[in-house]
C-alpha cells in the first residue's frame, strides 16, 4: 500500500498557459482522498501526469517516494489502476472484456474481479459464465453494468493504488449510488485518488482537496466543507 503524492507539480499543454500552478498533496498509504474541482480546474490532467501521458514542467510525482520517472512504465501500470468516466469495451466476451492486457489472468482471478465488481448478476445471461474465448460475445449490458466491468479489469490487476477518474459521472443517480458503494468497498486497503465534479459523490474520503485554477483551495472531510461554504 504504497503512498502517492504530488510535489510541487507546475505544468501546462502550452508553454503560456499553465494549468498545474504548483500542485502538493499526499494520499497517505491505504487512504482514500479525493480531488473535487470546477470543469477546467485541472482534475483529468492531473490524472494523465499520474500515468505519466505528460511530465511535470516541474516538480515531482512520488510513489513511495520515488520519482515515477524512475519507474519503468510496466511496473507504474502495475503500481495503478484507473477506473475511467467511459470505459470502451470490445465486442467480444465479458471475461475477455476483463482480462484484457492482464497477462496469465485465469479465470479464477476473473471471477474473483468479476465478484469484487458486483457483476456476478450478469452470470444467468452468460452461460460460459466468464470465459474469456467461449461465450456471448458483444453482450448488451447497461451503463452500470459496463463500469462493473471497468472495474473489474482495473481489480485483475490487483493494483495497490486506485484511481478513480469521474468514474461514476456518466451514470444516472440511483446506478451512480450503487456504484459509489462498489468502489467504496474495493477502495478500502488500497490508496485510494478520486477526481470527481461533485462533492456529493466522494463523501466516503478521508480527506478532500478542492482544486481552483490549478491550486489546491481549501481541505477537509465532506461534513467539514459542507459546513463552511456549503458547497
Ligand atoms: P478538468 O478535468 O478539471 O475538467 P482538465 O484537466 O481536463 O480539467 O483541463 C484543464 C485545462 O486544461 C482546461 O482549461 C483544458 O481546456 C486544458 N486542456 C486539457 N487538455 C488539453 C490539451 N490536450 N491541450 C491543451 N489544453 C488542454
Ligand atoms: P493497463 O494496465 O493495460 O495499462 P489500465 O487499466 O491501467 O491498463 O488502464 C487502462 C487504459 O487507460 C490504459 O491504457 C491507460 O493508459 C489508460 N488511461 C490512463 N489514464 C487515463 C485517463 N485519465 N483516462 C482514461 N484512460 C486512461
Amino acid at each position: 500500500r504504497p503512498t502517492l503524492a504530488f510535489d510541487n507539480v507546475v505544468f501546462g499543454y502550452e508553454p503560456d498557459r499553465t494549468i498545474l500552478k504548483g500542485l502538493s498533496f499526499e494520499v497517505p498509504a491505504g487512504s482514500q482522498v479525493a480531488i473535487v474541482g470546477p470543469s477546467g480546474a485541472g482534475k483529468s490532467t492531473i490524472a494523465r501526469l499520474v500515468f505519466r501521458f505528460y511530465d511535470p514542467w516541474s516538480g515531482r510525482i512520488l510513489i513511495d517516494g520515488q520519482d515515477i520517472r524512475e519507474v519503468t512504465q510496466v511496473s507504474l501500470r502495475s503500481a495503478i489502476g484507473i477506473v475511467p468516466q467511459d470505459s470502451v469495451l470490445f465486442n467480444d466476451t465479458i471475461g475477455y472484456n476483463i482480462a484484457y492486457g492482464r497477462d496469465g489472468a485465469g479465470l479464477a482471478e476473473v471471477e474473483q474481479a468479476a465478484r469484487d465488481a458486483a457483476l456476478m448478476g450478469l452470470i444467468e445471461r452468460l452461460p460460459q459464465g466468464f470465459d474469456t474465448e467461449v461465450g456471448e460475445r458483444g453482450l448488451k449490458l447497461s451503463g452500470g453494468e459496463k463500469q462493473r466491468v471497468a472495474i473489474a479489469r482495473t481489480l485483475v490487476k490487483n493494483p495497490p493504488i486506485l484511481l478513480l477518474d469521474e468514474a461514476t459521472s456518466a451514470l444516472d443517480t440511483r446506478t451512480e449510488q450503487e456504484i459509489l458503494a462498489t468502489l467504496h468497498r474495493v477502495s478500502s486497503g488500497r490508496t485510494s485518488l478520486s477526481i470527481a465534479h461533485r462533492l456529493s459523490t466522494i463523501a466516503d474520503a478521508d480527506t478532500i482537496f478542492v482544486l481552483n485554477e490549478g491550486a489546491l483551495a481549501e481541505s477537509g472531510t465532506h461534513a467539514e466543507l459542507l459546513r463552511r461554504d456549503g458547497l
